[in-house]
């Protein structure tokens, strides 16, 4: 979509002996097969086995014009590349944070085939993407019985989480509605949103990380502030009394952030937050709709990604 470019690829193939301490085994990429601690029991039973492949291959690409483009001359297909940008779409805005010159490094199992389960579908089992002054890492992991996802190093989903209010408010004024009877129109109109009843002052907090896509007045809504969100969303707060000291268009907010405060500015019966969220801009209901939530591996899930990861992570350094 951004183009076609001029990549400069260079992949690398990292070997290392049979019996190496920091060679990570199949075991720890998958907790979920019974079977293979019978088969490594079986492997390390048989002497002197052939130093084997690595199981790993690295691929390093530098970034001439666009992610996509650079993606693909790494290897992986269209719907990998898109995966791994909303895996880092939480850290990195791809269209504003990558600058030609950064670089992104990729871990595949060498045959998938080994273990179908491992990070299918051609996606790498870990991926760093290096910004020159930042670099960020993700690595795959599938629970047991469960479906893969990426996660960074200290066992977070990789999915932007969203928080459902963005005020601690004291009751929904007025529910989203595909009809309602509008009290300043004086007549029946969707509404986009949900209103919620708040005292003027009132800080307005950031439900998700995203950019400020509008600040400023619009009619009706007063003071109104628009954020993208991952994930193809969007967030609006209506109404504001005033906006966080600062805030600016093309900003980076982080959930929770404070962006501005409760008011009644523009066509508002009272003081309130008037809250829309889109998703491919078609407005959802605030209160209904399914958002991704906070999601940390846990337990046994956590030890087993644990070491699953420290052990890519030296393949993504070298
Ligand atoms: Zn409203």
């Amino acid at each position: 979509m951004l183009g076609l470019a001029v990549i400069a690829v260079t992949p690398r193939s990292i070997e290392y002996l049979s019996g190496h301490a920091a060679a990570p085994t199949d075991d720890a990429l998958d907790p979920g097969n019974g079977a293979s601690s019978t088969a490594s029991d079986a492997a390390a039973a048989r002497p002197a086995t052939p130093p084997a492949a690595a199981p790993y291959v690295t691929r390093s690409v530098t970034i001439e014009h666009s992610f996509d483009s650079a993606a693909l001359k790494a290897g992986v297909s269209p719907q990998v590349a898109a995966s791994l940008v909303k895996a880092f779409s939480a850290k990195v805005d791809f269209r504003r944070d990558l600058q030609k010159g950064d670089s992104f490094t990729l871990v595949f199992k060498r045959d998938p085939g080994d273990a179908g389960d491992v990070a299918a579908d051609g996606k790498p089992v870990a991926a760093k993407i290096d910004l020159g002054s930042t670099t960020h890492t993700i690595y795959w992991y599938r629970k047991p019985g469960g479906t893969g996802s990426y996660y960074t190093l200290n066992g977070n989903s990789t999915l932007p989480a969203f928080s459902r209010y963005p005020i601690a408010f004291t009751r929904v004024s007025s529910p989203f509605s595909l009809a309602r009877f509008d009290p300043v129109l004086k007549r029946v109109r969707p509404h986009d949103g949900v209103d919620l009843a708040a005292p003027v002052g009132t800080p307005v907090h950031a439900t998700a990380t995203g950019r400020v896509k509008f600040v400023g007045w619009q009619r009706g809504y007063g003071k109104v502030v628009i954020l993208s969100n991952p994930n193809d969303f969007s967030t609006l707060f209506a109404h504001l009394s005033r906006f966080a000291h600062g805030l600016r268009r093309g900003q980076a907010v982080h959930r929770g952030q404070v962006i501005g405060y409760v008011g009644e500015t523009g066509w508002a019966t009272g003081p309130h937050l008037h809250f829309e969220l889109r998703r491919d801009n078609v407005p959802v209901n605030p209160l209904t709709a399914r958002l991704p939530v906070e999601h940390r591996l846990k337990g046994a899930d956590r030890e087993h990604f644990a070491s699953q990861a420290q052990a890519l992570a030296s393949f993504l350094s070298s």
